[in-house]
């Protein structure tokens, strides 16, 4: 962990006001939230300016802060005026990424910075890299990534078929079904060579790339004469790690195939690529796609969850079980500031989210800290 002593003493600090309990979640989350809130610091004045790149904690202890503020006064967290009259394929994503989280997002406008930086600098890369773009350098581009990309056959398929529709941008018409009582726009529709419909979503995720270790690492392997032989040995191995598909993309896909019907689709891909930083610019280096249709498995489970998500939103309450929290994805969750989930003090959930929870509770001051803070 790169927090000081004294900034650790308060975060954990701030965590017991929050309501957290055990010493292990509070660790578990501090941990994550120096990887999803950190940032990079740039010294142009060091000798070689990408090596003396490091991890702040600072960014973290400020969202604490801020989150803490908003618990102070729950009352005045101004709440979303408009009533669901259809259901979408992300918000069904989210339901099954977490109920709260869901609850959260349609009950309240946001009215702090979850400082989400993987989100928007996903939205950005979805505007810089995504396939739409890769398809019009397809054959003039010398990147090696993008080169070893194009050579997976499902995505070599996707640049050489036809896109028919576009889900990006403020003017892309959206789909309706009035018997299901969707609405939504995938990220792309296309027509292979065969004329079959396939549709395809893009997600951008931030993984460390093994191929760039850290500072004391680089240096050592430099000194040692070891960097290329080191880095190809971590390339190849990580080629081989399998990639994990989450389940809130893939009901997303499988929403889209269920309810869109305006195209006769026949598969969706689910297309991952990860990215990383290098020299203070954001580049992909690793790609991975898996192929959904609506066999009976796939549909068993999407109607699991159109069920649940339905009827939450019926009831208006559900169970919630707090064994199955998991703290390191509640700090890199874009609700966390709002929710009281987290803390494992809650085994049911509303919809709407009940501002009546949103509090802090009762816990010591570092004496350590009494003259800095
Ligand atoms: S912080 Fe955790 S429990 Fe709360 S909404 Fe996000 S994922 Fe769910």
């Amino acid at each position: 962990m790169k927090y000081t002593p004294r900034q650790l003493s308060y975060a954990q600090y701030l965590l017991r006001r929050m309501g957290f309990q055990n010493s292990k979640d509070i660790d578990l989350y501090l941990q994550q939230l120096l990887l999803s809130k950190g940032r990079y610091h740039f010294n142009p004045k060091a000798k070689n300016p990408f090596k003396a790149w490091q991890f702040s904690a600072k960014a973290g202890i400020d969202a604490l802060v801020s989150e803490m503020e908003l618990k102070k006064t729950p009352a005045k967290i101004p709440l979303l005026r408009s009533q669901l009259s259809h259901f979408t394929a992300t918000q069904l994503a989210r339901y099954s990424f977490c109920p709260a989280a869901f609850s959260i997002s349609h009950t309240f406008e946001t009215v702090i910075d979850a400082g989400d930086r993987p989100i928007a600098m996903g939205e950005q890369l979805h505007e810089s890299l995504r396939l739409s773009q890769q398809k019009q350098k397809s054959g003039a581009t010398t990147d090696p990534f993008y080169r070893r990309a194009w050579q997976n056959p499902a995505i070599a398929k996707i640049l050489r078929a036809e896109a028919v529709y576009t889900g990006h941008g403020a003017n892309a018409p959206l789909f309706n079904n009035e018997k299901t009582g969707f609405v939504g726009s995938p990220d792309y529709i296309f027509r292979d060579r065969e004329g079959v419909y396939f549709l395809v979503e893009e997600k951008f995720l931030h993984y460390r790339d093994p191929m760039n270790p850290s500072a004391a690492k680089l240096n050592k392997e430099e000194w040692a004469g070891t960097l290329a032989s080191k880095n190809q040995e971590r390339q190849e191995e990580w080629a081989k790690i399998p990639f994990y598909f989450f389940k809130n993309h893939l009901i997303q896909v499988l929403a889209y195939l269920a309810n869109i019907c305006a195209y006769p689709l026949q598969y969706g891909y689910l297309v991952y690529w990860l990215y990383d930083f290098k020299d203070g610019e954001v580049y992909v280096h690793k790609a991975g796609v898996k192929k959904l249709s609506l066999d009976p498995e796939n549909f068993a489970l999407y109607q699991q969850y159109l069920g649940q998500f339905q009827q939450f939103l019926q009831r208006g309450v559900e169970a919630f079980d707090v064994e199955r929290v998991n703290v390191k994805k509640c700090a890199a969750c874009s609700q966390s500031p709002y929710c009281m989930h987290k803390t494992r003090r809650f085994d049911e959930v509303n919809y709407p989210y009940r501002k009546e929870d949103i509090r802090l509770y009762p816990a010591e001051f570092p004496g350590s800290l009494r003259q800095v803070y």
